[in-house]
């Protein structure tokens, strides 16, 4: 198997140095595979881009706001004023028309608006309002197809009900909306074949009420949503123990959304790692090292951190492929907390705990990954292992996807975190590896012939 080769990927150190060995070994073939991971250098110009001084100012404007509590004022006389959460929504909406306007009218801004409560969280009935804009795919054929960068623009403080008093939100979640923004700006400026949806909502904080109810809506709307990146506290705080080379990416392994079969599936074949929202997961991976994006994605094999939730399960609930990606270590002292010293201790969200620089890389890292995808040829369908008989070898076959001159199986030890190895199929839709099924995992993803990778698909077994 002459064009096989390893995969590479960006992860802990250990790893990186065995990849390094391993590509040595194997170097010529990496780069003359057909569909090695390649850099595109329009994506590679656009991520130049980014810019920490705009991160920056979206993240000052947001705070200037006051409070972004959902429950705060959003009645027209409070949004003149420039305070609460419909001054916030408002500003977040100029701003895509402002970035639409620099691209010819390329973006469609919209809202998705609708009365939530009482609940829990919402005393009384709330308008809530998600802001978002599309970058419309150029390919008849492509463009219903789906990426999605989301952050929350909604903020609290000590009190979930406190409507009144300042709640900065600064890195929780200002930092997710910025990168939203900032996606926004610099990839209007390209043209993708698949459509890109820049999202920002509202009511995470009062029980992902905003995600909850856009997520329904593509589901219901039959939407082709592939992959969802919900940036949520990616502000890199400066304390000393931050780590401001790595964002952890947290991705549910049993899907929220498999049916009986699918778990019947998953437990009989080790698929616990093989979810969809995993291979959003181990593809940034691979982004990030393709693109100098200057973050490294530690992936975390679960749902989100103990305690917590976030919008990007809001997607997973309605059956899509959807990732968080977080600062490496929180302080709890910010988070959630009115402005305030206390015994000594600053607590509040506030801007200067920000490291802008690091937002910036983070949505470098987003952007890389939305481009790759919206660039890529639809990932491949009805992908199968054929186990009609025992035999120690193993054929994959799947449909052939719009946009893909080859393809490649991938596959790893059943105890591997990443796809270890890459065999190109060319442009045939069925391959047979002279490797046991019993023994690895399998994978197939599509490649065009500029060699932008489609998400993988893991086969379902076929008797
Ligand atoms: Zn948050």
């Amino acid at each position: 198997m002459t064009c096989d080769r390893n995969v590479s990927t960006f992860s802990i150190t250990p790893r990186m140095l065995m990849l390094a060995a391993s590509l040595a070994i194997f170097s010529p073939h990496v780069l003359a595979s057909e569909g090695a991971p390649a850099t595109d250098p329009k994506i590679a110009a656009a991520l130049e881009q980014v810019s920490a001084d705009h991160v920056k100012a979206s993240v000052e404007k947001l705070v200037s706001f006051g409070t972004r509590l959902t429950l705060s004022a959003q009645d027209p006389a409070s949004i003149a004023t420039g305070r609460g959460i419909g001054a916030a929504r408002e500003w977040i909406r100029s701003e895509f028309e402002r970035y639409s306007k620099d691209c010819g009218g390329c973006l469609e801004v919209k809202t998705d608006s609708f009365t939530e409560g009482p609940a829990d969280r919402i005393p009384q009935p709330t308008q809530i309002t998600n802001v978002y804009a599309v970058l419309k795919g150029t390919d008849p054929e492509r463009a219903n197809r789906i990426v999605l960068v989301t952050g929350h623009y909604d903020s609290r403080n000590s009190d979930t009900f406190d409507t009144k008093g300042d709640a900065p939100g600064a890195n929780d979640d200002a930092s997710g909306t910025a990168v939203s923004l900032e996606c926004a700006r610099v990839l209007s400026k390209m043209k993708f074949p698949a459509t890109i949806i820049f999202l920002t909502v509202a009511g995470e904080e009062q029980g992902l009420n905003g995600s909850g109810h856009f997520a329904k809506m593509a589901r219901e709307q039959g939407w082709k949503l592939e992959a969802v990146l919900n940036n949520d506290i990616v502000g890199g705080n400066k304390d000393p123990d931050q780590d401001r080379t790595v964002v952890r990416v947290f991705s549910e392994g049993v899907p929220a959304a498999a049916d009986e079969k699918q778990l019947r599936w998953i437990r009989n074949l080790g698929g616990e790692s093989g979810s969809p929202s995993r291979e959003v997961a181990r593809y940034l991976a691979e982004v990030a090292g393709t693109y100098s994006t200057g973050i490294k994605p530690l992936l975390i094999f679960r749902l989100d951190r103990y305690l917590r939730g976030g919008d990007h399960s809001s997607f997973n609930q309605q059956g899509f492929a959807a990732v968080r990606l977080t600062e490496f270590r929180e302080n709890y002292t910010r988070q959630h907390q009115n402005i305030r010293i206390d015994n000594g201790i600053e607590y509040g969200d506030l801007p200067k705990h920000v490291d802008f620089d690091y937002v910036a890389r983070v949505a470098k890292l987003n952007a890389a990954t939305l481009a790759a995808l919206a660039s890529a040829p639809a990932p491949p369908t009805d992908v199968k292992l054929v186990t009609k008989d025992l035999v120690n070898d193993s054929t994959v076959k799947w449909s052939a996807s719009t946009g893909a001159t080859s393809y490649e199986v991938v596959w790893r030890a059943t105890s591997a975190p990443q796809w270890e190895h890459a065999h190109a199929a060319g442009n045939k839709t069925q391959t047979t590896l002279d490797l046991s099924k019993d023994n690895v995992i399998f994978g197939v993803r599509a490649v065009d012939n500029e060699g932008h990778l489609s998400l993988t698909v893991v086969p379902v077994p076929e008797r």
